[in-house]
């Protein structure tokens, strides 16, 4: 049983109300909102255990490292990776991507080689290997789409050869929703001897990902988007991967001594870990995970599918609509267009009427360009998300396109 109320219950945002209508708040791809746990988690870290980690023998030290690195195995076993060893906490998927395209590429990469990527990458998933691209002269082979916004998996395998060296992917569109077959793209990626990266941030919010299942080498995601803090994000990578790579950022923690005739490094996963971690942020993530764990992945998936295919139909009703991304396996996102009206026009117009929704390129501007529209409204579901709310949603978009 699905207790909607006992749900939004949960978020004291959830009552508000935006001039002076109840918040409709459905931009939750770019972040979602926080329970009451996870906030009191913080607020109670800071006022009764707050000391900086790893490093004290002090009391409130070793409780606040036994939170953090308790916060770690919750993350390991959300995500059923083999071990701690393997879960790097960063600020986010942006970092997470970044660490791993600087690490992986000058360890492995010259000039010539290549990573697939593909057309429906978030920019936080190409500028890193552009930036790389830029420093070693490396090459990015792009998977193109079909116009449902399916990925090209006999286009994807034409992509490899021998300069091929890594692929990094999506698990999930924030634009299209389409959901990816990670499983089997990594299956193509290992044939060719290549690891494989996912940017799993709009995956993990919206069903159960499996480390071990999917075989992936690497995996980004970021806690605002699963209901944590912002400024927290985890890395997964396998052992036998991470232990090979060189160290991200230089400082405290991530070494094991320090001369200046040589430095030698920490072990795992603090080689990866430079300064002082947010140990509030980590521990706010667990308790996040912990409660999206209360209520169940396979509910939370179960829940949005339903609203998500209720309000693919109610707005497919609507005069004029475009809907970006008709995937058969599409998560709780819909991005769309409405005749000639701009998305601004129309974003701006529904939060008037207190609905949130996101305009623009998504920070997907290359596939902008392969829809060839400048950008898009984006609606997208959380837990929290009712039928009355796409109702809601539906009677605005059609008020907002009777006034053109
Ligand atoms: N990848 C995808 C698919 C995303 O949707 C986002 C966030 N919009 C990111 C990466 C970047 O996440 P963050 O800003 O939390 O680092």
């Amino acid at each position: 049983m699905y207790d909607i109320d006992k749900i939004r219950a949960d978020f004291p945002i959830l009552e508000r109300t935006v001039y002076n209508r109840p918040l409709v708040y459905l931009d939750n791809g770019a972040t979602t909102q926080k329970p009451r746990c996870v906030v009191e988690a913080m607020t109670e870290e800071y006022y009764s255990v707050n000391a900086n980690v790893h490093r004290g023998v002090h009391f409130l030290s070793q409780k606040a490292t036994e939170l953090h690195e308790a916060s770690r195995e919750t993350v390991r076993s959300f995500i059923n990776a083999r071990s701690i060893n393997e879960i790097v906490f960063t600020r986010g998927t942006t970092e997470s991507i970044n660490l791993l395209a600087s690490c992986f590429g000058d360890a492995f990469m010259n000039e010539g080689d290549e990573v697939i990527v593909s057309v429906m990458e978030h920019h936080s998933n190409i500028v890193p290997w552009q930036l790389l691209a830029e420093r070693k002269g490396i090459k990015l082979r792009v998977i193109p789409m079909t116009d449902s916004g399916t990925l090209m998996l006999d286009e994807y395998e034409k992509l490899f050869n021998e300069r091929t060296r890594i692929v990094s992917v999506a698990h999930v569109s924030n634009v299209l929703g389409t959901v990816n077959p990670i499983k089997e793209m990594v299956r193509v990626a290992h044939a060719h001897g290549v690891p494989v990266l996912v940017d799993g941030a709009q995956s993990t919010p919206h069903f159960a990902v499996d480390m071990q299942l999917l075989d992936c080498d690497f995996f980004a995601f970021s806690a605002h988007k699963i209901y944590g803090p912002t400024g927290v994000g985890v890395l997964y990578g396998k052992e036998e991967w991470l232990d090979k790579l060189p160290p991200y950022q230089g400082g405290g923690e991530m070494i094991k001594n320090v001369s200046f005739e040589k430095t030698t490094f920490n072990e795992l996963p603090y080689k990866f870990e430079a300064g002082t971690p947010d140990y509030i942020g980590t521990h706010a993530l667990a308790v996040a995970l912990d409660y999206v764990n209360k209520i169940g992945m396979d509910q939370i998936y179960s829940h949005e599918r339903e609203l998500t295919s209720y309000a693919m139909q109610q707005m497919q009703q609507i005069d004029g609509m475009r809907i970006f991304g008709t995937a058969t396996d599409k998560d709780a996102v819909i991005s769309f267009l409405v005749g000639n009206i701009h998305h601004l026009d129309m974003g701006t117009l529904l939060d008037r009427l207190g609905i949130a929704v996101r305009t623009g390129h998504h920070c997907a501007e290359p596939l902008m360009n392969r829809l060839g529209i400048e950008g898009t409204v984006r609606a997208s579901f959380a837990l929290y998300n009712t039928k009355e709310e796409v109702d809601t949603l539906v009677a605005g978009i059609k008020r907002v396109a009777s006034m053109f």
